[in-house]
C-alpha cells in the first residue's frame, strides 16, 4: 500500500498544474521534471531507438515478414492512440491536467510511434545509420543479354549474375568491440601436450611463420555449403533455388561457444549455378582481398590486429569447390588430401604417406594446367590431377588449399562412414550371428533415452 501511495504522490508532482509548463498556444506537454519533451528530446532520438528495436524484434525474433510488419505498425499506433486518449481522459478527470491539454501537437508526437520508420526504405536507413548494421555488398560476377518473349519484337534484357558479400573486416570490427569478445576467446586447451585438442598445438600452427610472429592473431575459419530453398515444395526448377552460403567463425573462440549461432556469421551467398559456371573463386577473391589486409595488420577497436585464414570446412563438394578440386569425384585423383588413383580407391588400397598431396605438387600441377596449349590438353591434365583451377585463397601468404580443407566430421562421419559402419554391425548381430533379434533391437531403440522427444 505504501508503494502505491508513493507512486500516486510522485504522479501528482509530475503532472500537477504548477509543473506543467504551458506553451504559447495554450497546449501543454507531458513533463516529468519540468523539461519539455516535445522538441526531439526523449521523444525524438530515444523514441526512434525504441521503435526501431521493437520492429527489429518483430522481424528477426518473432519472424514477422515485411508485409505483416506494416500491419503491426498500423495496429500498434491505433493501440497507442487509444491508450493515450485513455490516459489523458483519466488524468483530466483526476485534475492532473488542464482541460484541453495533451492534444493536437503533443498527441501527434506521442502517438506517431513509427515516424521515420514506416517504410522499408526508412527502416533500412535507420538500421544502417543508427545501429551500424553491416550492409551486404552486391558484387557482379557476369552479365549477359537475354531475349525475352517469342515474337520478333521481343525485348532484350540484361541478366546479371551477382553474389552478396559481407566484408570480413567489418564483421571482425563489430566482433572485437563486443563486450564478451575477450571472454569467449579465452580458450581452455588441455594442459597435456599430447592431446591434440587445439589448432595451436598442431604443426600447421607451430610451423607457420605468421603465427610465430603473431601468436595471438585471429584464426579465421570459413564454412561453405549449399542450402536448397523451397526443397519441401518439391521445386521443379531443377535446383535453381540452391544458394551457396559462406560462413565465418574464429578458431580463437572457445569450442564451448563456437557452436553457438551467435558466433557464426554469414559472409556471403551466391546462386549455386553461378558457382558451377564460374567457380567459387570469384567469391573467395573478395574474401582474400580482406584477409590480405588483415595479414598486414589493421586497426580494430583502437588496437592493431592481425589474422589469417586457417581453413575452409564443408562437405566434400563444398570443400572441392573452394579448393579448386574437381567436383565430380571421378577424376583419376578424386581426393583432395591424397593422389590415390580412383581405381585403387575403389578396391580399398592402403594409403601411403608418399601419396599425400603437397602444396608444391599442387602448385606444379596448376602450373601445368595453365600452360596447356589446348583446352583438350587442359581437360586431360585436369582429370589426371583432379584439379580444375588454383584455389583463390592460395594467394594468401599463409594459406594453402592442400592443408586448409580439413575433413568435416558431421558430413564424413555422422552422415557418411559411421552410418555405413552401424548398418554392417546391425546386420552382423541380427542376421549373420543372430546375437539379438530384430524385435529386441527395435524395442531397445524405442526405450532409448535420446534426451529429447
Ligand atoms: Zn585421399
Amino acid at each position: 500500500m505504501e508503494d502505491e501511495e508513493e507512486n500516486i504522490r510522485v504522479s501528482e508532482v509530475q503532472f500537477s498544474d504548477e509543473n506543467v509548463p504551458l506553451e504559447e498556444n495554450g497546449e501543454s506537454s507531458f513533463c516529468a521534471d519540468g523539461k519539455c519533451v516535445s522538441e526531439n528530446g526523449r521523444s525524438g532520438g530515444e523514441r526512434l531507438e525504441k521503435a526501431g528495436r521493437f520492429l527489429m524484434t518483430m522481424q528477426y525474433v518473432c519472424g514477422v515478414n515485411q508485409n505483416k510488419l506494416d500491419t503491426v505498425i498500423k495496429e500498434t499506433e491505433i493501440l497507442v492512440d487509444f491508450v493515450y486518449n485513455d490516459i489523458v481522459e483519466k488524468f483530466s478527470n483526476l485534475g492532473f491536467l488542464k482541460p484541453g491539454c495533451g492534444t493536437n501537437s503533443v498527441k501527434q508526437e506521442v502517438c506517431a510511434v513509427f515516424d521515420g520508420l514506416r517504410s522499408k526504405w526508412y527502416q533500412d536507413k535507420y538500421l544502417k545509420e543508427s545501429l551500424q548494421v553491416i550492409q551486404p555488398r552486391c558484387v557482379s560476377i557476369d552479365a549477359k543479354f537475354l531475349k525475352k518473349g517469342e515474337s520478333q519484337k521481343r525485348k532484350v534484357a540484361i541478366m546479371e549474375k551477382n553474389f552478396f558479400y559481407i566484408p570480413v573486416l567489418e564483421v571482425l570490427e563489430k566482433l572485437v568491440k563486443h563486450p564478451d569478445f575477450e571472454v569467449i576467446t579465452q580458450r581452455k586447451c588441455s594442459p597435456d601436450a599430447d592431446v591434440l585438442d587445439c589448432y595451436t598445438k598442431g604443426n600447421l600452427f607451430k610451423n607457420n611463420p605468421f603465427f610465430v610472429l603473431h601468436p595471438d592473431a585471429l584464426r579465421l575459419l570459413l564454412y561453405y555449403d549449399d542450402a536448397e530453398f523451397c526443397k519441401d515444395l518439391s521445386s521443379r526448377a531443377g535446383g535453381s533455388q540452391k544458394l551457396g552460403c559462406l560462413y565465418l567463425t574464429l578458431d580463437n573462440i572457445d569450442p564451448l561457444y563456437r557452436g553457438n549461432l551467435d558466433t557464426i556469421w554469414l559472409l556471403g551467398f551466391v546462386n549455386s549455378h553461378f558457382v558451377k559456371e564460374h567457380g567459387l573463386g570469384v567469391v573467395l577473391e573478395r574474401v582474400r582481398a580482406d584477409v590480405e589486409e588483415l595479414e598486414e595488420g589493421v586497426v580494430l577497436n583502437d588496437k592493431e590486429t592481425f589474422g589469417t585464414m586457417i581453413g575452409i570446412s564443408g562437405d566434400n563438394l563444398g570443400a572441392h569447390e573452394a579448393g579448386g578440386f574437381k567436383c565430380g569425384f571421378t577424376a583419376n585423383c578424386p581426393c583432395r588430401t591424397c593422389e590415390m588413383k580412383l581405381s585403387d580407391l575403389r578396391v580399398g588400397a592402403t594409403l601411403s604417406t608418399t601419396l599425400l598431396r603437397t602444396p608444391e605438387r599442387y602448385n606444379m600441377q596448376v602450373e601445368e594446367l595453365n600452360s596447356a596449349k589446348t583446352m583438350k590438353e587442359r581437360q586431360q591434365k585436369s582429370t589426371e590431377y583432379g584439379i580444375d583451377e588454383a584455389c583463390a585463397l592460395n594467394g594468401l601468404s599463409h594459406f594453402h588449399a592442400v592443408h586448409g580443407l580439413p575433413p568435416h566430421p558431421m558430413h564424413d562421419l555422422l552422415e557418411g562412414s559411421l552410418l555405413r559402419g552401424v548398418k554392417h554391425i546391425v546386420k552382423h548381430c541380427v542376421v549373420d550371428c543372430s546375437l539379438v533379434s530384430l524385435d529386441w533391437l527395435n524395442s531397445a531403440m524405442e526405450d532409448m533415452d535420446y534426451g529429447y522427444r
